[in-house]
């Protein structure tokens, strides 16, 4: 039986199954300090009866060096209680079981590929939500380099009517989290983008800065598509409008441009827990 936790900041979500395609059952809790979410989250798994290993997709950032006295920690974040809090040491030791451990966006990217029948040869996951975050997988496998990628925070070219907000990120003001996340939406508009009228400019402006992001993926690592999910991603027609305004972008020119999808997610909002029952995969194997 294989465990999963998909750790957000806001909750966990936990499952159980024979396989990542088959959850017999599932449990949500809120995330509140470490001590106590990660033993609620190691007593519901152990409740479940006879789990042979266990799949992490966190947020982030995390240390994901095997070779590291770190790996598996959650390390810098500015969430109260969670830096450096060795997750994936505490669960495992609470469950006796191996533990694989990636970035929650990593891991629904690895899920996300598997849906996809290895259409997508490669594979780029991007979540617009309380904070934009994105995983890639390259010929089969999650990217990492020397930590792993953090795609909320490149800096996207400023639309021409959207020159006066200074962003939202803590770090960078105007990068593409501080400007096209949920909060800094409502930061500027006052409400969310699905509330906002259909012809309300936010919706191209949104639109154009994924779609800067997602023609990034297309030209720097020559990914075949684009999977969107989160919160923001739910409004309608936004991945429509991102997929158009990124063939702009594109202007005909990159190689394989035919062949680039931008997408909703094959799995809904499954793609994260799934991942993470992946990762107890490879782990029982490892
Ligand atoms: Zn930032």
């Amino acid at each position: 039986m294989l465990g999963g936790i998909e750790a957000g900041g806001t909750k966990f979500v936990l499952a159980v199954g024979p396989s990542p395609d088959r959850i017999t059952a599932r449990h949500t809790i809120p995330t509140r300090d470490p001590a106590t979410t990660l033993a609620e989250a190691a007593d519901w798994l152990a409740g479940q009866g006879g789990l042979t290993a266990l799949g992490i997709g966190s947020f982030g950032p995390v240390e994901l060096d095997r070779t590291s006295p770190r790996w598996g920690f959650i390390t810098a974040t500015p969430k109260p209680g969670w830096a450096d809090c060795d997750v994936a040491g505490y669960l495992g030791q609470a469950l006796g079981v191996p533990v694989g451990f990636d970035t929650d966006v990593n891991a629904a990217a690895l899920a996300e590929y598997a849906a996809s029948g290895n259409v997508a040869g490669s594979l780029a996951y991007l979540t617009i939500g309380t904070g934009i975050g994105g995983g890639l997988v390259l010929d089969g496998k999650p990217v990492h380099g020397i930590a792993h990628p953090e795609l909320g925070h490149i800096y996207p070219r400023r639309h021409p009517q959207d020159m006066d907000f200074a962003g939202i990120c803590p770090s960078h003001g105007d990068c593409l989290e501080g400007l096209a996340s949920g909060p800094a939406i409502i930061a500027r508009w006052g409400m969310s983008l699905s509330e906002l009228a259909a012809d309300h400019p936010g919706h191209a402006i949104i639109a154009d800065y994924i779609a800067q992001a997602c023609h990034m993926l297309f030209a720097s690592v020559a990914v075949e598509e684009v999977v969107i999910g989160g919160g923001v991603a739910n409004t309608p027609g936004l991945v429509e409008r991102v997929a158009a305004r990124t063939r702009e972008l594109d202007a005909g020119y990159l190689p394989g441009g035919t062949r680039h999808r931008v997408i909703r997610p094959r799995l809904g909002g499954d793609a994260g827990i799934i991942g993470a029952l992946m990762l107890a995969e490879a782990a029982a194997k490892a």
